[in-house]
Formats: C-alpha cells, sequence, structure tokens
C-alpha cells in the first residue's frame, strides 16, 4: 500500500472559498458572516474525480491522507471566532470527501488558531474531529500570524494543551503554515520551509519530548532545511550539551519525501533514518509544473522514492509502515472506512 500523508483539498468547489471572502469581510464591518454555502455531494466527487484521485492512479499512490487547503487556513484573518467557524466548515469539507471515497482518503484537521490567542480553543475541535470525523492527525501553525512570529515558540508551555491533547487522541501534528501575510516572504517558496526550519529548531532547544515522550510531529517539505544542515543542528545540539539529536528528536520527530527532485530525496535517505521519513508529494499544491530536466510533474514524489538505491523493504517503510506508525489511529481508520459505502470512484 502506497500512502501520500500529505495531501491538501486545494480543488474544493468554488463556493467554499468564496464563503470565507465574505466570512472574513462580514468580520472586517462588524458584522455577521452569511449562512455557510450548499455543496452537493455531486459537486464535491466530481473536484475529487477530476483532482486527486485522478493524479492518486496516474501515479500509483493508494491513499491521501487529506486536509484542508494549508494556505487557506489564513489564521491571521478575522479573529478566534472567525477561525473557528472556518475550521469547522473545512473540516466538515474534509470528512464529506473521505465519506465519499473512504478506501482513498483518510482525514486531517486543521486547527481553529488564531495570533495571541491560547491554543486550548483548539480542543474542542479536536476531539470532534477525532471522534466524529475519524481524523487521523492535524496540521498546527507554529506561526498563525502568517509571517510576523508573534506567538511562543513551540518549545513553550503556551502549546502544552494542544500536546497533551495529540497525545491524548494518539494523534500525531504536522507542522504547517499557511499564508504569509509578511510580504518579505513567499507563501510556498519561503515561509513553508522556515516554517519547518524553525519549528526544528524551537523542539531542539526544548523540552517538549522530555515532558510528552509520546508526542509526534511531522515535519513536512522535507524539513525545510533541516537535512541538508543536519551537521549545522547536531553541532549547536553538541554546543548547548544536548544528547544527540537521534535521541533528543528523532523518537518523535518524522520527516516527509514532499522535496521535488531526486538529488534531494537522495540526501533525505542518506542522512535522515529510514524510519523517520514519510512519504508525501503535497499534491495538487505548491509545485503543480513538469520538470523540464525530466519530463514529470516536480511533485511526482513517488518516482524518486522508487528510483532511491535502498531495499524494498526500506522502501515500504517509507511508503506504508512508518506511516502507519505515526498515525496511531491509521490502521483502524483505514479497516473502518473500508465500511463505508461512498461513490463510485
Ligand atoms: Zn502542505
Amino acid at each position: 500500500m502506497i500512502i501520500d500523508c500529505h495531501g491538501h483539498y486545494t480543488t474544493a468547489p468554488p463556493q467554499h472559498e468564496q464563503w470565507r471572502q465574505q466570512q472574513v469581510e462580514a468580520h472586517g464591518k462588524g458584522g455577521k458572516a452569511p449562512p455557510r454555502p450548499k455543496m452537493t455531494d455531486d459537486e464535491i466527487a466530481a473536484t475529487i474525480r477530476d483532482g486527486q484521485l485522478r493524479v492518486q492512479r496516474e501515479r500509483g499512490t493508494d491513499l491521501t491522507i487529506f486536509s484542508p487547503r494549508a494556505a487557506g487556513m489564513g489564521h491571521h484573518l478575522g479573529s478566534a471566532q472567525t477561525s473557528e467557524a472556518w475550521a469547522s466548515a473545512c473540516n466538515e469539507l474534509i470528512h464529506r470527501v473521505c465519506k465519499l471515497f473512504p478506501k482513498n482518503f483518510i482525514g486531517v484537521g486543521m486547527l481553529p488558531q488564531s495570533p495571541g490567542v491560547s491554543p486550548k480553543n483548539c480542543l474542542a475541535e479536536m476531539e470532534r474531529c477525532v471522534k466524529d470525523y475519524g481524523f487521523v492527525g492535524f496540521n498546527l501553525n507554529p506561526d498563525p500570524s502568517g509571517g510576523y512570529w508573534t506567538d511562543p515558540s513551540l518549545g513553550d508551555k503556551y502549546w502544552y494543551p494542544v500536546y497533551e491533547k495529540l497525545v491524548e487522541l494518539e494523534t500525531p501534528a504536522m507542522v504547517h503554515v499557511s499564508l504569509a501575510c509578511n510580504p518579505a516572504f513567499h507563501t510556498t517558496g519561503s515561509h513553508y520551509l522556515n516554517g519547518d526550519t524553525t519549528a526544528f529548531m524551537q523542539f531542539l532547544t526544548s523540552t517538549v519530548f522530555k515532558d510528552f515522550p509520546e508526542l509526534k510531529i511531522i515535519i513536512p517539505h522535507g524539513g525545510g532545511a533541516v537535512p541538508f544542515h543536519w551537521g549545522r543542528f547536531r553541532g549547536l545540539a553538541q554546543g548547548l550539551n544536548l544528547p544527540l539529536l537521534k535521541d533528543h528528536l528523532l523518537n518523535n520527530i518524522v520527516f516527509d519525501t514532499c522535496v521535488y527532485h531526486l538529488p534531494g530525496q537522495e540526501l533525505l535517505a542518506k542522512v535522515i533514518p529510514i524510519d523517520n521519513i514519510l512519504f508525501a508529494s503535497e499534491m495538487i499544491g505548491a509545485v503543480p509544473g513538469i520538470d523540464p530536466e525530466t519530463g514529470h510533474y516536480f511533485d511526482d514524489t513517488k518516482r524518486y522514492v522508487d528510483a532511491l538505491p535502498i531495499s524494498n523493504e526500506d522502501k515500504a517503510k517509507i511508503f506504508e509502515g512508518n506511516a502507519k506508525r505515526i498515525f496511531s489511529r491509521l490502521a483502524g481508520q483505514i479497516a473502518t472506512q473500508k465500511t463505508w459505502t461512498g461513490v463510485a470512484a
């Protein structure tokens, strides 16, 4: 089985994002958001059949762990209440996709974060996503301000209520920023990778995993700059008299394979232990084009993993085994969703 642990619903029916605009505008004017728009099952199914499901088939992957559009989370917009309503709408929509295509998609939720607002306000939505929807993880935004980093470091106790809940629910978090509203940062070209790299260093200098030994964190986009600069991070940890990174962080942190060229993927697999790498492509997403050097889509990351000079056993870990270990609820949810009827794919 080939499990893509990182996909977003970037192709949702247009009325979903239109409502978001109306909601933010209404908040700006001090008014009330209009009622949520209607979306039929047929409309939703069409966006998936022509989108992520088609790509799954073309590339030979089986299951996508699916979450709301990351850049669309926009935690810096509106207020805590706006974020709550938006997260609820987005998560419900993911659940509808999973109901329609239960063998192909399993849900991961976005959190109703808001800059300066205690992440305690996320706990109810987390419960709901796992208990009502069968979601197996969450995207945690380390910078709800959208590129200004106004909230405390992920090492701060500020975040501990979320970590407690993640452990209680047996769900990992993927650290994932949203849209950059700081014009100095390009959203997917710099802010995403900054977020990944920054999160790693924040955990490195923290006691989070001593305090939460069961907590599982996925750092996406190949870990940002981390694998390439592994020596720097090892050296920094040594300078701070911290344990070796493999003991300090790698029982809890894994990286995905959203690295869009083979040399990058080779470096990832050489530097980071195989047990800490999860297959992912983030399709249909940040880099949708075709690489003129290969003639294949940049984000067709399965090709790169297939080409790695590692054993088939190790490849199976990257494609399936590691995801089932990190997403503790995944195997159970795959079995549950097998009993769901869905629509014809
Ligand atoms: Zn993503």
